[in-house]
Parts: structure tokens; sequence; C-alpha cells
């Protein structure tokens, strides 16, 4: 009876609990003439002690350790009774608190963008401050209290009256100006956003789209929209076409084309998201004119990575571990399906199975005496550090598809091809709503295509020495 009861008080408190911390507010003010952002998290009060408050050093894709908690200063939690703590630099990418005894219920802290786009050499990897804008990647700045990821969250951003607010939380041409909330259920929803703020910013909402489809741009030369968003609908149509289904909602395409700030620094990268994608150009690689035939290759690559791995994904990606760049063993199928997908059928480039193999003939012995797995594994943290890993593991990966491609429309007479295994692996992944493991990725394709694989499997699971 007592350990029934201590058991059931334990259920109740539990309940009480979950109850009381329901969300965590989350309140980002800016001002224009400032180079710093400040952040605000509020929720239920906790010992103090007990507190890390995490900095990402990365996000699911960009494969890289970033370290952002360079630019987060001035980390200030609350007492209830409303005295400040100072926090002090943890020995991973947190900041603590070592008063004890002490319940917060509050902590803010500032970011300098300007110190994070100077510093960090990839413009993707940036958010950005200039005259007119704030453009924030959810994870460069959000951090977020150990073991409250999964909680929902209210975030409202305050800025100057005039300047309009839009995030891809939940886009519309329609923005409020000075001050705006957004809900994100988690953590991660939060992070993987968009916050782009000012009057420089337009949006344009493309026509004909088959889900809202937003174009939002910032930029210090001429360029043209409208022609952004034709070629963003040729992009999704064409997946489309070739999936049969839009997995997404709505989204958004954000564009800057900047003026670099020094040499050393890189242009052209893009980063996708849930819903959207993130483009950093050069100035002198503006859109600015209609093309009877543009090069759209990065935009439908990127757009098609809302199917794989972002809707479909093996272990490490998701749930993601944002506090370092965790080990990913399926970078070759997020990446390489996602190429394969692209070009060789929404392009129907039917050549770049060419360019796969030579990436892959021309690689470095340290590259070709590793298992794909060992590659991905390498390339969790240094895809682009030498982009001879990432390359190859997208290579590989292609090549992969491609042979399975090949096979399983030969055998099914056509009735069958990759893309059954593509949206088996998405089936899979929103039936158990987990990332699949390295050992069900065959399993899931072979039932779905109802043709034995393993030579291809275990051909590409091999060095390329062995082949
Ligand atoms: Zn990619």
């Amino acid at each position: 009876m007592k350990i029934l009861l201590i058991v059931s008080t334990l259920i109740f408190a539990l309940q009480i609990d979950a109850f009381s911390q329901k969300e965590i507010e989350y309140i980002l003010t800016h001002s224009p003439e400032n180079n710093k952002i400040n952040i605000t998290l509020n929720f239920k009060e906790i010992e103090a002690e007990n507190v890390k408050l995490i900095i990402p050093r990365s996000g699911p894709g960009t494969y890289e350790l970033t370290n952002y908690r360079a630019f987060v200063q001035k980390v200030t939690a609350t007492t209830k009774l409303g005295n400040k703590l100072q926090a002090t630099l943890g020995i991973g990418s947190y900041f603590e608190f070592t008063a004890k005894s002490n319940l917060i219920s509050s902590i803010s802290y500032s970011v300098d963008i300007n110190k994070m786009e100077k510093e960090l050499l990839s413009a993707s990897s940036s958010s950005k401050k200039r005259d007119k804008y704030l453009g924030l990647l959810g994870y460069s700045v959000f951090g977020f209290i150990e073991g409250q990821e999964h909680l929902p969250i209210n975030l409202t951003i305050n800025t100057h009256t005039n300047w309009p607010i839009f995030s891809t939380i939940s886009p519309s041409v329609e923005r409020k100006n000075g001050s705006a909330s957004f809900k994100a259920s988690n953590y991660a929803e939060l992070a993987d956003a968009q916050y782009l703020l000012g009057e420089g910013v337009y949006i344009s909402s493309v026509p004909n789209s088959p889900i809202p489809l937003y174009i939002v741009v910032y930029s210090e030369t001429a360029y043209d929209i409208e022609e952004i968003g034709r070629r963003a609908l040729l992009a999704l149509n064409g997946l489309k076409t070739y999936y049969g289904f839009i997995p997404m909602p709505h989204y958004t395409l954000c564009y800057e084309f900047l003026t670099p700030i020094s040499p050393r620094h890189d242009y052209g990268f893009s980063m996708e998201h849930l819903n959207s994608m993130t483009a950093s150009f050069d100035t002198k690689h503006a859109v600015t004119a209609y093309e009877e035939h543009p090069n759209i290759g990065s935009t439908i690559h990127h757009i098609g990575h809302s199917w794989i791995p972002l809707r479909s994904y093996g272990k490490g990606y998701r749930p993601f571990e944002w506090q370092t760049a965790p080990l990913i063993e399926t970078i070759w199928l997020n990446e390489g399906f996602t190429w394969y997908v692209a070009y060789y059928y929404v392009l129907n480039n039917k050549g770049i199975i060419n360019r796969f193999n030579k990436i892959v003939s021309t690689a470095p012995e340290y590259i070709n005496k590793k298992s794909l797995r060992k590659l991905s594994l390498l390339g969790s943290s240094q895809y682009a550090a030498d982009f001879r890993i990432g390359k190859n593991l997208f290579a590989r990966g292609a090549l992969l598809a491609y042979e399975l491609d090949k096979k399983i429309i030969k055998q099914s007479n056509g009735s069958k091809s990759f893309k059954d295994a593509v949206i088996a692996l998405m089936g899979f992944t929103k039936k158990n709503n987990r990332a699949f493991e390295y050992e069900e990725i065959e399993q899931i394709i072979t039932k779905a295509v109802g043709i034995d694989i393993s030579d291809i499997w275990v051909k590409w699971q091999e060095p390329i020495l062995k082949h």
C-alpha cells in the first residue's frame, strides 16, 4: 500500500509538473542601430546549478562543427527573488551557473551578429546584420536548456516599429511590423527556421504553385524576384512530377545577394531546412533576368532534401544532438539519393553518372580505402573541410542509387523503380516516427521493390579499393 501511495503521488507530481511546464517563452529583441540581438528564455523555475544553457555547434545537414558559443555574451539568469546570476563557460558548448540554492526562471544573453559574420568564413553558416536587414538562422542564435528541447515554444520578436518580421515557421506576405509571435512545437523546429527582419526584405508569393511558395530576398544589387520565383516553381514542380506528391505544407526560398565582406569569405552555398532553404550568394551571382534554361540543379537539390533526408533519415540526423556534430552513417543516402533524383530525373541529365564516376575514380587513397559507412562518419563533421569527402559521399550514394534503379526497373519489367525505394524509406520514417537503423535500409528497400538487391548493396558498402 505504502509503495502504491508513493507511486501514485509521484505520478500526480509528474502530471502537475507537465501541466505547469507547458511551454518555454523566447523573446528576441533587436534594434536596427545595434549589432547585437538579445534573447530571453522564460521557463518554470529550476535550480540554477542544474541548468546548462546549450548553444548549438551544428545543425542537421551542415556536417560541420561551428562554434556559435563564441558569439554569445552576457549570459545572465534571474532568480525568483529578482537577483541576477552571471553564467560561466562550461566544458562543452554550454553556459552554466555555479551559485547554489537559487531557483531561476529566466535566462538572458546577447549574440553579436557582426562578429559571427566576420569570424565564420562560410556565408551560409552565419546570420547577418545590415542596414535595414537582419537575417537569422535559428540554430545560430537560439540556445536551449539541456533536457527541455522537447517542450513547445512561444517566440516573440521585437524590433523597430517600422521593421516587418518574417519567419519560415509560418510564412506569409502579410508581415507584422515591430513585434510578432511564432509557435514552434519544440526546439528543433525553432532552430530549423529562419527569421528575416527589416525594410530591406522583399517577399513574393509565387503564383500557380501547388503549395504556398514564397521567395524572400535581401539584396545589395539589382535582382528579379519573379524570375527567382519562376525557377523555384520549375524546381518544385519537377520534384512533384518525379515523386507524385509534395510532403511540405508550404515552402520558402530565402536569398541573400551580398557584397563579400572579405576575399576569404565563401559565398554560393545553400542550406536545406524542413520547409525552406537559404542561399547566400555574392552579388555577382544575383538572378537578374529571365533565362530560358537557367541552372536550377542546386535549387532542385535543396528543395529535394525536404523529401530526403528531412522526412526520411538514418540515425544521428534526427533527433539531432545540437551540442556536437553527431556521427551520421547515412550521409551518402541523404546527399547521393537527392543528387541522383535532382540531376538524373528532374533535370534529365543522364551524363551526370559520368561525373559521379569521375569523382570516385579520382579520389585520394585515404578516401577510397574507406567503406561507405566510415566515409560517412568522417563526413559527419568534415563534409566540406576537404570537399573531396563530401563529393565522394554524394557520388557513391548516387551511383548506388543508379545501379539499384537499373536493376529494379529491369527485374520488375518497369513496374518498380528506385523511386519506390525512396518512398518506402519515407513511409518507414512516417509510420515509426524514428530514424531507420543502418541494417534496416536494405530490408526496407528489398521489401518495397520485391527484388534481391544484396549484390549492389554489398558492393557499395565496401571501400572503392575493393571494387
Ligand atoms: Zn545536399
